[in-house]
């Protein structure tokens, strides 16, 4: 079965007792048990939902999977994936990745024994470096959030298997429709669904699959017991929403690819950064691990003052944190979803004042098109 064709029937069989065909909301805690140790598989809810169950084994499949686990948020996804390491363990991640992960890394996980080293995983050399006797785990994520680099996924995962680490990915820009990190050898890739899973900016939700029956059973495990459950109505949302995947990801893709272009030819940007840009300079790598190059793009304006002239000019891009969404969104990184990295370390990344990112939505592009145009015409 092609990714189309298992975003609409993994899992979402017409259910046996009616027979209706989408998916019911099994919006309940616990299950009726006919005697003593005699039950239907179904216990508690913490434990097993079936809403829930139906949508992991539709993103088991998506991602190429042998199981999926699904969680509150993004966040409690990447924190249950942590609990697989003990105290002493050391983790390599990347240096240029989404905010909320470094602060649990630094203010929550290492107080309970974890260490953590940030490299450039552009360069390998830096990930050897980095190598401990005690190193567990390789966390990495691609395209990164907000400066779009790309870390070369079947380099890192032939590390990972030399030194015997786990080797995770945040999939969450890509989506399983443009990049399959399992197949490319890593052991768990996990998303925060909040974004282009459920894509309509109406629910947070986190994902974590494996391609390992063994790993499989122990997030299983910490699952339950660590309980960072979603609720069945996220699951069944993102149920809804990943049957339009394919589709919205080709016009986020389409979309961005035009903007990108267009914004690149503008002499008031200093700098475009979209892995589908010819200039990218990781644009090989992305052509061969990605089939698609996503909806978002990042761009350097100079200063605040040209942020805040841009992002305030901006009519049909709404000025919030998030993305991934049908809608199109634009932020502004440093005071909004990198707060938590340290200043040295965030302009080194490129992170800059300047810096806006735009999340491309679904619209129609010429509409898209206009509206960055008239902004662009208030940065001087
Ligand atoms: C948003 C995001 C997260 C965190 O997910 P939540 O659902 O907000 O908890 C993790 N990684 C990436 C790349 C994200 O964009």
């Amino acid at each position: 079965m092609k990714f189309s064709t298992k975003a609409i029937h993994v899992g979402q069989e017409p259910d046996e007792l009616t027979g209706a065909v989408t998916v019911p909301l099994y919006q309940t805690s616990t299950y009726a048990q006919e005697a003593i140790g005699k039950h239907k598989g179904w216990e508690y809810a913490r434990t097993q939902n079936p809403t829930r169950t139906r949508w992991e084994t539709c993103l088991a499949a998506l991602e190429e999977g042998v199981a999926a686990y699904a969680f509150g948020s993004g966040l409690a996804a990447i924190d249950t994936v942590m609990r697989l390491l003990d105290a002493g363990d050391h983790v390599i991640m990347a240096e240029d990745m989404y905010g909320g992960t470094y602060r649990l890394a630094m203010r929550v996980l290492s107080r309970y024994g974890l260490s953590f080293s940030f490299v450039d995983m552009r360069d390998m050399g830096n990930i050897e470096a980095a190598i401990t006797p005690q190193t567990k785990m390789i966390y990495t994520e691609t395209p990164t959030n907000p400066m779009m680099t790309l870390t070369d996924l079947r380099a890192v995962a032939d590390v990972s298997a030399r030194i015997g680490a786990l080797m995770v990915v945040d999939n969450t820009f890509a989506s399983p429709y443009f990049q399959r990190p399992l197949t490319l050898g890593a052991d768990i890739v996990l998303h925060s669904a909040t974004k282009y899973l459920g894509g309509h900016s109406d629910l947070v939700h986190g994902i974590v699959a494996t391609r390992h029956e063994h790993l499989a059973e122990k997030i299983q495990f910490l699952q339950n017991a660590v309980g960072a459950v979603p609720g069945p109505m996220e699951c069944w949302l993102c149920l809804r929403s990943v049957k339009t995947l394919h589709v919205r990801m080709d016009r986020h893709a389409a979309n961005a690819q035009r903007i990108a272009e267009w914004l690149e030819q503008q002499p008031a940007v200093k700098k475009v950064y979209y892995p589908g840009l010819a200039s990218h300079p990781q644009h090989e790598l992305a052509r061969q691990q990605m089939s698609g190059f996503g909806g978002m793009i990042s761009v350097e304006l100079g200063s605040l003052e040209q942020a805040k002239a841009f992002t305030s000019a901006l009519k049909l891009f709404t000025l919030a944190e998030s993305l991934g969404g049908v809608e199109s969104l634009v932020c502004h990184p440093v005071s909004m979803t990198h707060g938590s990295i340290p200043k040295d370390q965030r302009e080194r990344l490129g992170v800059t004042d300047g810096l806006v990112r735009l999340s491309v939505g679904i619209e129609d592009a010429e509409d898209l098109l206009n509206d960055v145009q008239q902004a662009l015409a208030h940065v001087a």
